[in-house]
């Protein structure tokens, strides 16, 4: 039977009562014939930020090896309680940091890649029978220094273990899986059952936060099968595997877009950075807060340059086809619901609006992209 990794992210551990909750879950799920558990866990709730900000609180650029020393340290603490509670439970379970499971990464500190891990340690507790819960987000370079693998790491670090372990990776997170819109922002919006990786790198790309984008890339180079699922509601949730990419996937939003051009200052850049815009390659200046989008792709527009725009990104193959585009700036015309700029590229297409109408946007948008996809299906 082949090894499940299980990765909880830090919503999932927030309380401590929420962590007897998972502590729980995971025994049910080894009762239920999954004899080989790796589970994989993240820091408690904002506790990285938090480090992170008193970090910056002391000086002004940290030491990397010590901030990743510091960073490392959420996912310890949340570790270390769900093996006191595991065994507290009566379960035979030990909790290892990313250094006591040999997770090796490269030298750099914040934004480190794993590049192997031997799994001997972890196959021999898994063979005594023992859940292994192994800290996300952090490894141990060739020097023995602690060092951390950016934002949402842990995501790395479960589909890592998974492919070093030939195993499979069931991710439980605060939705019931991946959604054709953030539920939160419509609440009917619709699940999907299955979901070719491709797709998914499409949502996380424009913006969904369901897992990390380099886990999803790696998944798919790796073919490693996925499962997202809620860890507080029962049900399928969502598989990604080898699927077709579907006619229409979803719309994602991200705001604080800058438009901005390409040969930015450094001083710029980081002033940038600073506000919490969101800019791609230039992750070395990024670092621990970015988001993700393509400078690239914008830099003819200069004159966008000062607007702070939400972007929406309609995605699926129908977007391949240009009368469903113009259909949709046609309709949100009719609406009033102003564009100030859309891009398209394959089965992307994104619009840049105001935040102030985005609620009415994406709703109008949502029910209206998929009857038009269904009519040109049919
Ligand atoms: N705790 C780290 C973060 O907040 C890693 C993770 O959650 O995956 O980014
Ligand atoms: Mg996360």
């Amino acid at each position: 039977m082949k090894v499940k990794v299980l990765k909880f992210g830090g919503s999932s551990v927030e309380t401590l009562e929420k962590m007897q909750f998972v502590a729980n879950k995971i025994i049910a799920f080894k009762n239920n014939g999954n004899e080989k558990l790796v589970v994989v866990v993240s820091a408690i709730g904002k506790t990285t930020q938090n480090l992170y900000d008193n970090a910056l609180k002391l000086a002004k650029h940290p030491s990397p090896r010590e901030l990743d020393l510091l960073l490392s340290t959420g996912e310890v603490v949340a570790i270390s309680y769900l093996g006191i509670i595991l065994k507290e439970l009566g379960i035979d379970t030990i909790s290892l940091t990313g250094k006591d499971a040999n997770i090796f990464t490269t030298g750099c500190f914040q934004n480190s890649k794993i590049i192997n891990i031997d799994t001997s340690i972890i196959n021999e507790y898994l063979n005594e029978g023992k859940i292994v819960i192994v800290a996300g987000y952090q490894g141990v370079n060739e020097k023995g220094d602690v060092t951390t693998l950016g934002r949402e790491g842990s995501d790395a670090t479960t589909v890592n273990l998974a492919h070093y372990l030939d195993g499979e990776c069931i991710i439980f997170t605060d939705v019931e899986g991946v959604y054709e819109v953030d539920p939160r922002i419509i609440c009917n919006s619709k699940i999907h059952h299955n979901l070719s990786y491709n797709d998914l790198l499409m949502l996380s790309k424009h913006g969904a936060k369901v897992i990390a984008r380099s886990a999803i890339e790696f998944a798919l180079d790796k073919n490693i099968p996925l499962v997202i699922k809620s860890t507080f509601k029962d049900g399928l949730g969502t598989i990604i595997n080898n699927y077709n990419n579907k006619d229409f996937v979803g719309i994602t939003y991200q705001n604080l877009i800058k438009l901005i051009k390409n040969n930015l200052s450094n001083e710029e850049i980081h002033d940038l950075v600073n506000k919490g815009i969101i800019i791609e390659k230039m992750k070395d200046y990024a670092s621990i807060y970015s988001n993700e989008f393509s400078v690239d792709d914008f830099s003819s527009c200069d004159e966008f340059k000062s607007y702070d725009l939400l972007r929406l990104s309609i995605i699926g193959n129908a977007l391949n086809n240009p009368n469903i585009r113009t259909k949709i700036l046609k309709y949100l015309e009719d609406l009033n619901l102003s564009v100030v700029y859309s891009w398209h590229k394959e089965s992307i297409f994104s619009i840049f609006i105001n935040e102030s109408i985005f609620l009415k946007t994406i709703n109008y948008l949502y029910y209206y992209v998929k009857d038009e996809v269904n009519c040109e299906r049919d």
